[in-house]
C-alpha cells in the first residue's frame, strides 16, 4: 500500500500532550493516533474509529487501483 506524508498513523506519543476530541491527558510514550493534516492527536479510544474507517476507505482505493494482494 502506498502511503502519504498526510496519511494519519498509530505512533507513540514523543511528549505530552491531549486528546483533540475528549481532552484525555496523552502521556509521552503512549500509544496514539496523529493526524498530520490537521496536527491533530487522539487517543486510541477516540482515534481507533476514525483509524479503521482511514484504513478501510485506503484498502478500497487500493482495490480500485488493482494494487490490493
Ligand atoms: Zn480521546
Amino acid at each position: 500500500m502506498k502511503t502519504y506524508a498526510n496519511d494519519p498513523r498509530q505512533i507513540a506519543a514523543k511528549f505530552n500532550s491531549k486528546c483533540s476530541k475528549c481532552k484525555k491527558v496523552l502521556l509521552k510514550g503512549q500509544q496514539i493516533f496523529y493526524w498530520p493534516s490537521d496536527k491533530s492527536v487522539l487517543c486510541f479510544d477516540c482515534g481507533q474509529d476514525d483509524y479503521n474507517a482511514f484504513l478501510s476507505s485506503k484498502q478500497d482505493e487500493a482495490f480500485y487501483n488493482g494494487e490490493f494482494y
